[in-house]
């Protein structure tokens, strides 16, 4: 735990959440402000500030949160299809240093990034 990051005391219990999903690696919550019907924070408790610092000892982490993802879509209802997105640094417009994913849906998304 990284005891100056806001999500990692989250994780902790430290500050409250909306919590939709815990397990032992992996923790989801609602984003405080939604950008979609369902708009979810998927991250791995581990503290990893962004992607780039993604390397093989913690790389199997990301696919834990993608199984969340998975799991976390199909609770929501978002049959229909969703969104993940992943900002990372100040060119990627991360604003929290601990890495996570957008799981945003619950509606027809517009405006494609790329
Ligand atoms: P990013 O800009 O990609 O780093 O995303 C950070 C996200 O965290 C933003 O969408 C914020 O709305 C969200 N956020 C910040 N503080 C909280 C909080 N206390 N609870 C839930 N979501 C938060």
């Amino acid at each position: 735990m990284d005891h100056n990051c806001l999500f990692c005391k989250i994780i902790n219990g430290d500050i409250p959440s909306t919590k939709v999903y815990e397990d032992e690696d992996v923790f989801a919550f609602r984003d405080i402000n939604p950008q979609a019907p369902v708009h979810v924070l998927v991250l791995p408790k581990k503290h990893i500030a962004c992607a780039s610092q993604i390397n093989a000892e913690n790389s199997a982490l990301v696919g834990k949160c993608f199984e969340a993802v998975a799991k976390i879509a199909s609770a929501e209802g978002l049959e229909k299809g969703f969104r993940v997105i992943n900002n990372c640094g100040k060119d990627g417009g991360q604003s929290v240093m601990h890495l996570h994913f957008h799981l945003i849906g619950g509606r027809k998304l517009s405006e494609k990034i790329i």
